[in-house]
């Protein structure tokens, strides 16, 4: 078999690269955190749960990945503007920055009417904005700040497909804050084009991870989420590492600005449940 040109090969090459995650412990930022640190990159793990995190750190470790973790709670503003800078400063460079940590505004008008307009929680609904909206924002100025010297930079913010199409399944806060974030990073991404740094969101459909207290993992509750999914299931973290060293890494240097479904076709449109007529 022919051997790709050495271009086509370095395009996803983060070999030595700094990479930050958060909320890097558990789930999707577990598996970012692995895809660049199996692709080579030194990589931070920033998480709030102190306790599983260095036993990731040591589990990742143990396989001969080069990883560093600081434990921060990402609604601790200045916290994380610190961890960030120090990440940078300790590795040397920061490369790519994942604004991933997010948590769960409980279950939406699909299964409770505690999910409902009248039932929305001011109290909840903030801690949901500081975390997944407000956290995003300092991550992003906090990632820009150290890649704008270098020129180069690729920020990935995690959003959903709950941030594109209504989503009965999610409650109110989360719907808001998914859709907030994409206006930060088409925002963000038309200032920080012109110094190299690339700005996207990805919006995934159901994984399952532990969010929201890990429901997504009882059958029955599976079975709900896979219903609007064409291709069937809910995903494995596992399948966000393509995609997350595509965005993580030199290759994809003219995608800016946008937002890519990972969704099993989700977001395509209805599921075909079966046909009107005999085949
Ligand atoms: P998860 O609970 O498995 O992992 C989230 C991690 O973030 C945990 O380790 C948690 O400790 C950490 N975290 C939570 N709050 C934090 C905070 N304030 N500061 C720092 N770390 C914090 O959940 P997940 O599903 O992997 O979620 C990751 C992201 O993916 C979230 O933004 C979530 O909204 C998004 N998302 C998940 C799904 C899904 O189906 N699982 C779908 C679309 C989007």
């Amino acid at each position: 078999m022919s051997q790709p040109p050495d271009g086509v090969a370095s395009l996803l090459d983060v070999s030595g690269h700094g990479a930050l995650v958060t909320g890097a412990a558990s789930g999707l930022g577990l598996a970012m955190a692995e895809a660049m640190a199996e692709a080579g990159a030194i990589v931070t793990l920033l998480d709030v749960d102190g306790e599983t995190l260095a036993r990731v750190e040591e589990e990742l470790r143990s396989r001969g990945l080069e990883i560093r973790s600081v434990c921060v709670d990402v609604a601790d503003f200045d916290a994380l503007e610190a961890a960030i800078h120090e990440a940078a400063v300790e590795v040397g460079r920061l490369d790519a920055v994942f604004a991933n940590a997010g948590i769960s505004a409980g279950p939406g008008i699909a299964f409770t009417d505690a999910g409902a307009l009248a039932n929305v929680d001011l109290e909840s609904w903030n801690r949901v904005l500081d975390v997944n909206l407000t956290g995003v924002l300092v991550t992003m100025r906090a990632a820009a700040a150290e890649m704008r010297p270098r020129r180069y930079g690729r920020i990935v913010v995690t959003s959903s497909v709950a941030g594109v199409s209504a989503e009965p399944t999610v409650g109110y806060a989360y719907t808001a804050t998914k859709a907030g974030v994409l206006g930060l990073v088409r925002h963000a991404a038309i200032e920080l084009a012109s110094s190299g740094i690339c700005v996207n969101a990805i919006a995934p459909g159901p994984f399952r991870t532990n969010i929201a207290g890990g429901r997504i993992r009882q059958p029955e509750i599976a079975a709900v989420f896979a219903a609007n999914v064409p291709v069937g299931r809910i995903a494995e973290p596992s399948e966000l590492k393509g995609l997350t060293l595509f965005l993580g890494s030199p290759a994809s240097s003219y995608v800016t600005g946008t937002t890519i479904p990972i969704d099993g076709g989700e977001l395509a449109g209805h599921v075909l449940r079966e046909r009107t007529e005999s085949r």
